[in-house]
């Protein structure tokens, strides 16, 4: 379970997608919007969000149009990789998950990571 699930008016994506925090805007669609992370964990470390809030991909996917919205995720999270060659080295998508999970904000959201080898497991 996700720990937390704020409404859209507290929700802080759902506030950058408004415009009403700043971010660095990188890719978007119609339905998805690719933002640099405030904290990066690599070199390259983009946020990858569905302009639909969800607290998580359980509750996402529940929802009517989840797995096309889904996919529209992971096709904008690809045209960035293609445009940015990211491809050539490689580079992780994670999708943290409730508490264990590591996630700590509460609006589903894809990590993108490239730009240094990355270790596996994770911690
Ligand atoms: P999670 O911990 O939920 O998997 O990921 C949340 C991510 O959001 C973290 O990597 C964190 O650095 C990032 N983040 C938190 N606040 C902001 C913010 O105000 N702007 C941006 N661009 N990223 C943020
Ligand atoms: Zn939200």
């Amino acid at each position: 379970m996700t720990p937390k699930s704020p409404p859209p008016a507290d929700c802080l994506f759902c506030r950058i997608l408004r415009g009403e925090i700043p971010s660095t805007p990188l890719w978007q669609s119609e339905k998805t919007l690719i933002i640099a992370d405030i904290a990066p964990q690599a070199p390259f470390h983009a946020l990858v969000i569905p302009r639909r809030h969800a607290a998580d991909i359980g509750e996402f996917m529940k929802e009517k149009g989840g797995p096309s919205e889904l996919s529209d995720l992971f096709a904008t999270a690809l045209a960035l990789i293609e445009d940015r060659r990211i491809d050539r080295k490689g580079y992780r998508l994670v999708i943290n998950t409730g508490a264990e999970g590591g996630q700590t904000v509460g609006h589903l959201h894809l990590h993108l990571l490239a730009g240094r080898p990355l270790g596996w497991p994770p911690g």
